[in-house]
């Protein structure tokens, strides 16, 4: 397996680049789809979060009310532990899974894991290695463009979600390749299949056992 870990900011076009990887032929494995997944109705985070938090979080179709509840641990760092503390678990034991399934073959994985360039940066050891760090960039107006003409953004509030996240020069400090997405779709479909030969090219990880084995 060779596992690259993508970071990017918000609006920087990271998931354009899995979808891009994943159709010419990378696994992805999504953290944040593996959390939904975890989070449906009836499911045992779901009833964990539903006890801790209230009915308040489940919306009239009762699935999840995301929202409900970002706005509750937004303003409680307790309750986002609690969140946290229900929430990670599954999702580590889910993608170490997903990983151990891969590691002995051949595929190229992409490891999309939220926080990932902001644990880097902080210096914490990574929860899983990599065969490289391809960071997505783009300047932070387009960035903010993006998630107000695209995914339905208040200006004001894509600029309070890129200024909360990883300054971009200590993202771009992390990266072993960069793709530039400034540009447009074309522009970025070049760029990933570049990006793509550069990952096909690096070493693989070892899976555990032969680690274990030293
Ligand atoms: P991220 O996952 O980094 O938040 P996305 O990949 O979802 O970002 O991109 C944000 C939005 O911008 C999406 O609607 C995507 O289709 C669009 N987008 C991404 N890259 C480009 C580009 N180079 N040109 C135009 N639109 C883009």
């Amino acid at each position: 397996m060779i596992a690259i870990g993508l970071t990017g900011g918000i609006g920087s076009g990271k998931s354009t680049v899995a979808e891009g990887f994943v159709r010419r032929g990378a696994v992805l494995v999504d953290a944040d789809a593996i959390v939904r997944r975890q989070q449906a109705p009836s499911s045992p985070v779901f009833v964990q979060m539903v006890q801790r938090f209230g009915d308040g979080i489940v919306a009239p179709d009762g699935t999840l009310d995301r929202s409900a509840v970002a706005s509750i641990v937004f303003a409680d760092p307790d309750a986002l532990a609690d969140l946290n503390a229900i929430t990670h678990p599954p999702v580590g034991r889910e993608i170490r899974r997903r990983i151990s399934e891969l590691e002995a073959t051949d595929r190229l994985v992409v490891l999309d894991i939220p926080l990932l360039g902001e644990r880097l940066a902080s210096g914490e050891a990574p929860r899983y290695r990599t065969s490289g760090i391809l960071v997505v960039d783009a300047p932070i107006d387009v960035a903010v463009e993006r998630l107000v003409r695209f995914r339905g953004f208040e200006e004001q509030d894509a600029r309070a979600r890129v200024a909360s996240q990883l300054p971009r020069q200590e993202r771009l400090a992390l990266a072993d390749w960069v793709i530039d997405n400034s540009g447009g779709v074309d522009a970025l479909d070049a760029a990933v299949d570049a990006a793509y030969r550069w990952a096909s090219g690096l070493a693989h990880v070892e899976p555990v056992a032969a680690q274990a084995g030293r």
